[in-house]
């Protein structure tokens, strides 16, 4: 039936991911271009059928006959389509329709043409061939119990002998033509399958990585790259659920910078957003694997430090403290440098997110009304 894979003639199968989810028109302009190849795939049987007609094997009209048959088959499937009929009703391509349709129509050649009853056998190996590639399974097992009553119909109750034409050299030239065809036809089949799945197998792949790709992108502030904050406020969450667990200190530590806003009004808002982002890089840099950093609003931060101690946690956030005040600045803005407050918060047993995070914020606080440039842990 179908002829060599070619995704131009159709993309109803190139492109399964639109198929499953293009237009009603695109649908109908796939199912033509389908149809249309099924043909294409029969006139090559039409013509092998007419040279066996011209060394006389058999008469002028089985060839006739047979191309009004496919022709009349594939209208007819041609018809139901541009009526939209399929997708309404029975699925995309009626596959499991124009497999009966189709084998049912060579199994009636092979009885009423038994001389070339071997051509009609072959091609059912092309129809099932191409079937196999939209059916189901349930769809499978129907179509070929359908062909085992089709088969005994035939094949099995008839008295009669099907041939292989063989008797004459031109005969067994044009019988090795047809097999050569029929099997090109199925190895075109065959790799355009196997095409298919390659294909799947990509674009599943690229999926997977733009889904993780956008989980990424919902976690992380997109200035700074740390956790934005409602990712930070998960995953201070469920530290807290595992501190209770493990009975292991939890220290959270609210960050802000100091006199940011001075930096932004001398040097500008972009300065200002360079400022933050390398904050943010040295802090990470410079902190624990097993801490968690994330941008809480504005320029503050939120530390996240399981398995700490406040004296643990005081001792890593004056050490953060004394990297960042001296980082250099001088290729953003000469003459200054950039300090930052902190307050620190141990989680207590009745401790929930916002009693934590808002003890926190009351030693971040005072660690502002001591002058800042300092940490301070909350009582
Ligand atoms: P303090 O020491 O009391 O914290 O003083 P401050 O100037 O840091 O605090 P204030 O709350 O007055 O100002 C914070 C500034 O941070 C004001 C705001 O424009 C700036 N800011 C907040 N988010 C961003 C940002 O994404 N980019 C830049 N460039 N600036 C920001
Ligand atoms: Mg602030
Ligand atoms: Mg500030």
């Amino acid at each position: 039936m179908i002829l060599f894979a070619n995704s131009a003639l159709l993309p109803g199968v190139a492109r399964p991911d639109l198929a499953a989810h293009g237009s009603t028109a695109q649908r109908t302009i796939w199912r033509r271009k389908w149809l249309a190849a099924i043909f294409a795939s029969y006139c090559i049987d039409i013509a092998i059928l007419s040279l066996y007609a011209a060394t006389g094997v058999v008469p002028w009209p089985v060839p006739l006959a047979y191309f009004a048959a496919t022709a009349a088959v594939c209208a007819t499937f041609l018809m139901l389509s541009e009526i939209n009929l399929i997708s309404r009703a029975y699925g995309h391509y009626l596959t499991i329709w124009q497999l009966i349709a189709n084998a049912a129509l060579h199994l009636v050649f092979v009885l009423t043409a038994p001389q070339v009853g071997f051509v009609f056998l072959g091609i059912l190996f092309i129809v099932y061939g191409f079937a196999a590639m939209r059916l189901t399974g349930r769809e499978a097992v129907v179509s070929l119990a359908v062909t085992a009553a089709g088969l005994a119909a035939f094949i099995v109750l008839p008295d009669q002998t099907i041939h292989i034409p063989s008797a004459t050299r031109a005969e067994r030239i044009i019988t090795a033509l047809f097999l050569m065809l029929t099997l090109a036809r199925c190895l075109g089949l065959g790799l355009y399958a196997s095409r298919l799945r390659e294909q799947l197998y990509r674009r599943g792949r690229q999926l997977k990585q733009a889904v993780h790709r956008i989980e990424e992108l919902a976690e992380i502030d997109e200035l700074t790259g740390t956790l934005n904050r409602r990712s930070i406020m998960k995953a201070i969450t469920a530290e807290i659920d595992q501190t209770r667990r493990t009975q292991m200190p939890l220290c959270i530590a609210m960050i802000d910078l100091d006199w940011f806003k001075i930096i932004n009004d001398r040097f500008g808002h972009p300065v200002g957003d360079e400022v933050l982002r390398t904050f943010a890089i040295t802090l990470c840099a410079n902190m624990r694997a097993a801490d968690k950093l994330g941008r809480y609003g504005g320029e503050e931060f939120m530390l996240a430090m399981p398995n700490t101690s406040e004296q643990a946690a005081d001792s890593l956030l004056r050490r953060l403290i004394a990297i960042s005040s001296s980082l250099d600045w001088s290729d953003v803005m000469p003459d200054v440098a950039l300090t930052f407050s902190a307050g620190i918060a141990r989680m207590r047993p009745d401790d929930t997110l916002e009693s934590l995070v808002a003890r926190a914020d009351i030693a971040l606080y005072d660690s502002k009304q001591g002058g800042r440039n300092c940490v301070k842990v909350a009582a």
